[in-house]
């Protein structure tokens, strides 16, 4: 059985705050939240990070800004407006090498692509 944190809230063994589950991805609030709206959306199948994706996970992937787009709307901040980011490697600060986006909203995010 893996170790990976994210697989193993995939798998429910570790209890996570789900706001959204289909087939291939599911998404959940992060554990220390950087604004009034922080999500993670990730692939239920593993793989470390953007620069991993094999086809099936990319396929999955391919749908996941509709699924973001979506948990905005359901959380509000649809029309203030919201982020979408993936951490790839040392240098981004990637510190759960499971494949994940953040979708960040709720209060002005500014201009910095970091969190
Ligand atoms: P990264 O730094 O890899 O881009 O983002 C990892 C994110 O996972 C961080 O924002 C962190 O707060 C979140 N995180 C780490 N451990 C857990 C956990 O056990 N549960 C949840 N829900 N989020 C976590
Ligand atoms: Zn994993």
């Amino acid at each position: 059985m893996s170790e990976c944190l994210f697989c193993k809230i995939a798998r429910k063994e570790i209890p996570a705050a789900l706001v959204y589950e289909d087939d291939s991805l599911l998404a959940f609030k992060d554990i220390a939240p950087q604004a009034p709206v922080h999500l993670l959306i990730i692939p239920k199948a593993h793989c470390e990070g953007l620069a991993d994706m094999t086809p099936e996970i990319a396929a999955a992937v391919g749908g996941l800004p509709r699924v973001a787009a979506r948990l905005a709307q359901e959380q509000g901040v649809a029309a203030s407006g919201w982020r979408l980011l993936s951490n790839c490697g040392p240098d981004s600060g990637q510190s759960v090498y499971h494949l994940h986006f953040h979708l960040l909203g709720g209060k002005p995010l500014g201009g910095r692509l970091c969190l």
